[in-house]
């Protein structure tokens, strides 16, 4: 028997859903359930491909290709499991298929509206993987807060799934803000929020306070008499030190404890012991090591930073608490560097560098600025995709002597295109086929026997995600090689390149690919983890 977690937000967006959805999945797993998450992304684009990360966040990848909105990332590094691409739906994806079906007579003499037939549509996508694999639990995050005009036709639908007999309930997460000198925690937004959530059918069961003090009982009790609630349902979520101890934030108001009560379901073998261990050692931790994450999403100003690369950030994370380290990562924009040369010397003050992702032209020299500085002067590097792209790039001028060596994404003419397209890529980019069309998901790679990487990953045949149209250009790979630097991992037919190394370098490491997508806590990335171990060992 399948239960549904709603939960919608309310106040203002921002408030950290997609951790509160996580979390509470999490508690439900550590309580013995089956768990996934679904994410609701009410917007027109059929994914989050096409988006800018620093209007929108980072650009997740699933296993199997999708290109997703960032809060499915936290559902996979919370719950330890692999979510589909099938489990984010977007307005475009719902409109288009019922589009098609009109056009294909799917609905032949009917009138096809917004309701029933996008509500159809939109819950038979929310019921799909519990029908395919039998969850104890389906948590769905409807993105966007109560009142947007975007998100009605899918609270409508979550609406009608309790009317139609599922087992359903709704967590409202809500902002209580406390006001300036008076230090008191206001109700009124959560109570207002509530309220338009209640117009429109949805009576919540329980509500999330977030807020920078935890809610005391007189709020709570007020919350509970506004919106017609018990007081033990107002859940206080205050903010906290670390976004991994919010499971055990919600543990101690038995917030599991309740749901399963009222869902009448019994209660599993509790397992919260080794995630309690997990988040108390880590508090401990203060050896600290600096990593510079040397980007070009910096146009905007540094509050949205964090969330264009979330992945990246949460991978840092979980290998340096695997080295019993406290992380402390900094940005740097790479345009400064070319601005200024001389800075190049900030890097000095680095335990280690990694080079992201990254698409267009903003920034590229002095992200290879960085990379040359650091390969010279025995810095720990790692390079993520466009990362490893731009170290070949570098090697091939400065070592290789292919002076003028790019990549085409930068220059088309250049006399060296060291990194090139991949060959299917050609007709996409002519014709603007954009969305979804890079390579994408999940490939296996073949690595080197005794070589580094193999090494990290104790292992010879791996799988990372990918999301990206250029490769290293086979053309090249044995110059390269003869000077120096080895792709000790390849595609299994050995023609693309998929990760590099520098023997002669403490860790000079780049993957075509985004480790950063598996990483979980206590499962750190190997390159993470080794970069990590690489930084630590040079500050010694
Ligand atoms: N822009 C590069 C490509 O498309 C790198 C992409 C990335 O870093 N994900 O190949």
């Amino acid at each position: 028997m399948v239960n549904y977690i709603i939960v919608t937000g309310g106040v203002i967006s921002g408030l950290g859903k997609g951790i509160t959805t996580a979390s509470i999945g999490k508690i439900l797993k550590l309580h013995g359930y089956k768990v996934t998450a679904i994410k609701i992304d009410p917007y027109i684009n059929c994914d989050a491909g096409t988006l800018r990360p620093t209007e929108h966040g980072e650009v997740w990848v699933t296993e199997d290709g999708g290109e997703i909105d960032q809060d499915l990332g936290h559902y996979e590094r919370f719950l330890d499991v692999n979510i589909p691409k099938c489990q984010n739906i977007t307005t475009g994806q719902v409109y288009g298929a019922v589009i098609d079906k009109e056009r294909n007579g799917k609905y032949l003499g009917k009138t096809v509206q917004p309701i029933p037939h996008v509500t159809d549509e939109i819950k038979a996508r929310i019921r799909k993987p519990a029908t395919e694999n039998g969850y104890d639990f389906v948590m769905v995050e409807i993105g966007g807060t109560v009142g947007d005009y975007e998100n009605v036709l899918f609270l409508e639908a979550v609406r009608q799934m309790k009317l139609e007999g599922e087992k359903v309930l709704y967590v409202h997460v809500t902002y209580v803000p406390v006001i300036g000198a008076l230090g008191e925690a206001k109700t009124k937004p959560t109570q207002h929020s509530v309220k338009l959530l209640r117009e429109i059918g949805i009576q919540p069961d329980f509500i999330i306070a977030r807020s920078e003090k935890p809610i005391d009982d007189v709020r709570k009790e007020k919350i509970a008499l506004f919106c017609n609630i018990s007081g033990e349902d107002v859940i206080s979520d205050s903010d906290i030190d670390n976004v991994y101890a919010v499971p055990l934030l919600f543990e101690d108001q038995q917030l599991c404890k309740k749901i399963l009560r009222k869902l009448g379901r019994r209660k599993e073998a509790v397992d919260l012991k080794a995630w309690k261990t997990y988040i108390n050692r880590i508090r401990t931790y203060d050896q600290k090591i600096k990593i510079g994450i040397v980007g070009k999403y910096f146009d905007i100003g540094a509050f949205k930073l964090s969330d264009s690369y979330i992945s990246v950030i949460e991978a840092v994370k979980h290998a340096a608490w695997n080295n019993k380290c406290k992380p402390k990562i900094e940005w740097i924009d790479s345009k400064l560097f070319e601005q200024k040369p001389a800075k190049l010397k900030i890097l000095d003050g680095f335990d280690g560098i990694i080079v992201p992702g990254g698409f267009g032209l903003s920034g590229i020299d002095g992200k290879i600025a960085t990379i040359k500085y650091v390969r010279e002067h025995n810095i720990p590097y790692l390079g993520l995709c466009l990362g490893m792209q731009l170290a070949v790039v570098e090697y091939a001028r400065t070592i290789c002597g292919l002076k003028g060596a790019n990549t085409t994404e930068v220059d088309k003419d250049t006399p060296y295109p060291v990194i090139d397209f991949i060959p299917d890529q050609v007709n996409i980019i002519r014709d603007s086929r954009y969305g979804a069309t890079m390579r994408l998901g999940s490939y296996p790679a073949n690595l080197q026997k005794d070589s580094l990487i193999a090494k990290l990953y104790k292992e010879t045949k791996v799988t990372e995600r990918h999301r990206h149209r250029y490769e290293v250009n086979p053309k090249y790979v044995e110059t390269i090689e003869q000077h120096g630097l080895l792709f000790t991992g390849r595609s299994p037919d050995g023609v693309l390149m998929e990760f590099m190394e520098l023997p002669t370098h403490p860790y000079f490491v780049g993957t075509q690919a985004h480790p950063e997508f598996k990483s979980r806590p206590m499962k750190p990335a190997p390159l993470f983890d080794g970069l990590i171990k690489a930084a630590k060992k040079t500050k010694a």
